[in-house]
């Protein structure tokens, strides 16, 4: 197997599981961006065939080193995108954070093998057309989103026509109780402070926002060929029912586990099978209650926008994306308040409503486009 992302949080989970399961998988390819401390390690521990660096200048000087004899070393997209393509794969997963994860999710979805899908923002900005490419090259696509496999889990015998509603569930993240008011204030170190999971930078503030679970809508429609009126979102603050199912006849299915990434991601690896896993078993009893509440769309906008972008045509979804990935940048540099996000974001998607598109680069052309735009508005701001 190959992991794209390797030194984040989700390819740093998956090489966790490998490790436990012994044996069973051997790493073939790994792709990294900057954290060359934790790659050499990783390199030196899982021996891959194949290593990507995000920069060039990297890969050279790692190619001086005497212990990467034998592994063969390349750079930036490219790099990434040819370890996805890399013969000896079974399975890649497929971990680069925001739409820089586009080009070698589509390159792993083309070659026909398994892929272990973390990189949920290549489902919101072009599902039609990876399910377009995973018809033709019989790759099977499993969601490692906690609540994406908790719906796949929960689907595994159903016919999608006897479902009713899909109901994600969403901690609250930092700011679920926070008065609006007291929002305006809130610090990155703040909105860094996730109650629940433990994740990268950008996934963490998009859980502060909400716009992860706008993401997640539009990524489970795209993953589940879903209506938008069958997508619901519910707040469940402990994190251990990670979704539902609705089922026509008034069934609910759920998928709940203890709060591990490592539970969806080993999951995505063995499946059919279900393998031993090593974390201690749930304890409901410690728990004590399961809580669930409705989504505050007023105080979360970007959940509105996420919940519009169903409906909208799919330059609307690509424009949010993009805009939110600069927003989330720019927040987390200090450059501009948590409010700023949304209020910007707002503005840019609405120029993209009517743009279907379906290849990679018109893709790319309306990301680029819209990038500017946000950077455009921060400016006046
Ligand atoms: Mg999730």
């Amino acid at each position: 197997m190959a992991i794209l992302g390797s030194t984040g949080s989700i390819g740093r989970n998956t090489l966790g599981v490998i490790t436990n399961l012994k044996q069973k998988f051997n790493v073939t390819g790994l792709a990294a961006g900057r954290n060359l401390t934790l790659l050499r390690k990783q390199i030196e521990q899982f021996r891959p065939e194949i290593v990507s660096l995000e920069r060039k200048e990297d890969a050279e000087a790692f190619r001086n080193e005497i212990n990467l004899n034998n592994v063969r070393l390349v750079y930036g997209q490219e790099g990434a995108e040819e370890i996805a393509r890399f013969e000896g794969n079974d399975i890649i997963v497929s971990s680069i954070t925001g739409i820089s994860g586009l080009r070698p999710t589509i390159a792993a979805v083309e070659s026909g093998k398994r892929v272990a899908l973390a990189n949920k923002e290549s489902m919101v900005v072009a599902g039609s057309l990876i399910q377009k490419i995973a018809a033709d090259s019989g790759a099977e696509i499993i969601p490692v989103d906690s609540e994406h496999s908790g719906v796949f889990q929960c689907l595994a015998k159903e016919d999608i026509s006897a479902v009713r509603t899909v109901i994600l569930t969403a901690s609250g993240g930092p700011f679920f109780e926070t008065p609006v008011e007291e929002m305006r204030n809130k610090t990155v170190a703040d909105a860094l402070n996730h109650p629940r999971w433990k994740m990268g930078k950008k996934v963490t503030i998009d859980s502060a926002t909400l716009m992860n679970k706008g993401l997640e809508l539009i990524e489970a429609r795209w993953l589940f060929g879903l209506d938008p009126e069958m997508l619901a979102i519910l707040i469940h603050p402990q994190s251990i029912v990670h979704s539902l199912i609705e089922m026509q006849d008034g069934s609910v299915l759920a998928q709940l586990s203890p709060t591990d990434m490592k539970i969806p991601i080993q999951f995505a690896l063995t499946y059919p099978e279900r393998e031993k896993g090593f974390l201690p078993s749930l304890d409901l009893r410690q728990i004590g209650a399961l809580e669930f509440y409705d989504v505050d769309v007023e105080k979360f906008p970007l959940v509105k926008l996420a919940q519009r972008a169903l409906k909208e045509k799919n330059g609307f979804s690509i424009a949010l994306n993009a805009a939110n990935e600069v927003m989330v940048a720019a927040f987390l540099r200090e450059e501009v308040k948590f409010f700023d996000i949304p209020a910007v974001v707002a503005e840019v998607v609405e120029d993209f409503c009517a743009e279907e598109v379906e290849t990679v680069d018109d893709i790319f052309e309306i990301d680029r486009v819209s990038r500017i735009q946000t950077r455009n508005l921060l400016e006046q701001r």
